[in-house]
């Protein structure tokens, strides 16, 4: 299970192409040149609406138990101003801007100052030092993975200090929610900024820019591929795993211990959530190695996209289960439960072996078995900006053969099981599967675009081989 990062793209071969670049197109792969109309609207309305987003359904929670609609509603019948809600939400403190900024310092300690010691010891795991995949300008870069290592420190301090010494109760994530999320905007909002100036001034790589023209796009989207302060401390990596991600289990730890505070009990639904969301979560560091060949890394610019998305939006929108469930407390019945769980379970396993296996195939250049036979698969080629060849393999059998984005159809059955944990009773858990649903189809259109741009006609021809994306026979 654990992703063995090959040293060198083993996968593929390469040579200086002396064709006079044929095939011109495919060297555009990548973000955009250019910003379509539809494109620039969707960039607007998110960076206008997206913090809005977040604070309304944070604010529905705090003020309405979690009802979406009671607070449209006060404000349409002049029930309330919304100078009201205004009024009744909590600000920032110094107490949260202290608990924050050493939460992300102490991140960026452990990122930075601790090398990697649990692949000395654990098995299967891939950690230390590994490259990522080429970029557009052909860049192998390097980055030390530390992930787990830094969940697993973090999360022992937490119940040492939380049930042990007691230096903090373990509800104070849920304490001091609000003040922590305008602490957490000022933290996304200064990154993005930060890495459009850096993209301008002082690039990592300047091959690796891109700059649309369109001052908003370029915010969003990001101008550097990969922006790196030193040699080490690298901006995607870091706000993608931490400090969202590692904080994502101890927030919902905190949801727990607020459930046990209010109602003197920890509801089955809860527990649920912890454990399929925490399987989650580990997955993703366990395989953080892996996680530096999928899109957020190897092809999406670091922007505000990403910078305020990791800060914000991923810890308190992917976390809205757990919240509900202090304000609601379900108790499933045993069979529902148990549904539910193996849902989850299928879901986690359908999306760690379809990555496993795509994984697999590529590690080893299709010298491997997927289901007990050799894989199947299509050749393709594509070029860096520099004019380089390279040669590639699209895998036809296996998950990969039943539809071309299976690992997001077992994501999105395990995101349905979060949501499921919380009954039928409000709206506002369930955003997390319509939103893992437009996020992963946007997803997969986006990147089969870039694929088409890539590997041109070879694409083609996967797409003929396997013809659906999510769901065969259906989509
Ligand atoms: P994939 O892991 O599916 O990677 C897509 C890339 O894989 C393509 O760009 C292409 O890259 C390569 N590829 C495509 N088809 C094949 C094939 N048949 N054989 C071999 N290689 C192929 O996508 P993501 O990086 O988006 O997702 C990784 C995981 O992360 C998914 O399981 C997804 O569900 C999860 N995820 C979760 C999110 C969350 O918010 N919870 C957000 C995003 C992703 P190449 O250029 O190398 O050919």
């Amino acid at each position: 299970m654990g992703a063995q990062q090959e040293k060198k793209p083993s996968e593929e071969r390469k040579y200086r192409n002396t064709q006079n670049n044929t095939q011109t197109s495919q060297v555009q792969w990548g973000r955009a040149w250019e910003v379509d109309w539809f494109s620039f609207a969707s960039v607007l309305f998110l960076l206008m609406f997206a913090p809005l987003i977040v604070y309304y359904f944070i604010m529905s929670c705090d003020q309405y138990q979690c009802c979406l609609m009671n607070p449209l509603i006060d404000l349409l019948t002049g029930n309330k101003h919304l100078s009201d809600i205004w009024n009744k939400t909590p600000m920032p403190t110094y107490r949260a801007a202290g608990i924050y900024a050493l939460w992300v310092t102490f991140q960026v300690v452990l990122y930075i100052c601790l090398p990697d010691f649990c692949h000395k010891f654990l098995p299967g795991y891939v950690g230390g030092v590994q490259e990522g995949a080429v970029t557009p300008a052909g860049i192998v870069n390097k980055y030390e993975i530390n992930g787990l290592q830094a969940w697993i420190i973090t999360h022992v301090l937490w119940f040492a200090n939380a049930y042990y010494f007691h230096y903090f109760s373990p509800t104070i994530i849920f304490d001091n929610w609000i003040p922590l999320m305008w602490c957490a905007n000022i933290l996304g909002y200064a990154v993005s900024t930060f890495a459009m100036i850096k993209g301008y001034f002082f690039p990592t790589n300047p091959k690796d820019c891109k700059f649309t023209g369109n001052f908003f796009y370029d915010y969003m989207m990001g101008i550097e591929f990969n922006p790196r302060i030193g040699k080490w401390f690298d901006f995607k990596l870091f706000f993608n795993g931490r400090p969202g991600i590692v904080a994502w289990t101890l927030i919902n730890l905190s949801y727990a211990a607020k459930q046990q505070e209010l109602y003197g009990q920890v509801t089955n639904s809860m527990i649920l959530v912890n454990i399929l969301q925490g399987i989650y979560v580990l997955d993703f560091f366990w395989n953080e190695a892996w996680y530096l060949k999928t899109i957020d890394i190897c092809h999406d610019h670091f922007g505000w996209y990403l910078g305020w998305g990791d800060c914000v939006w991923l810890p308190y929108l992917y976390t809205l289960q757990g919240l509900y469930l202090v304000y609601h407390p379900v108790q499933l019945g045993t069979a529902n439960a148990i549904g539910i769980l193996i849902l989850g379970f299928i879901g986690y396993y359908i999306f760690r072996m379809t990555n496993h296996q795509k994984d697999l195939f590529r590690r080893t250049n299709g010298n491997c078995k997927i289901w007990g036979k050799k894989p199947e698969y299509i050749e393709c080629s594509y070029m860096s900006v520099e004019g380089t060849k390279y040669y590639s393999k699209l895998m036809t059998s296996g998950f990969w053969g039943w539809a071309r984005h299976f690992n997001y159809t077992g994501d999105l059955m395990g995101s349905l099981a979060y949501c499921l944990a919380c009954g039928f009773e409000h709206i506002l858990p369930y955003f997390y599967i319509v939103y893992m649903t437009i996020l992963l189809t946007h997803r997969c259109i986006r990147d089969e675009h870039r694929c088409l741009s890539k590997y041109g006609k070879d694409w083609k021809r996967y797409t003929v081989a396997v013809p659906y994306r999510l769901l065969p026979g259906v989509f």
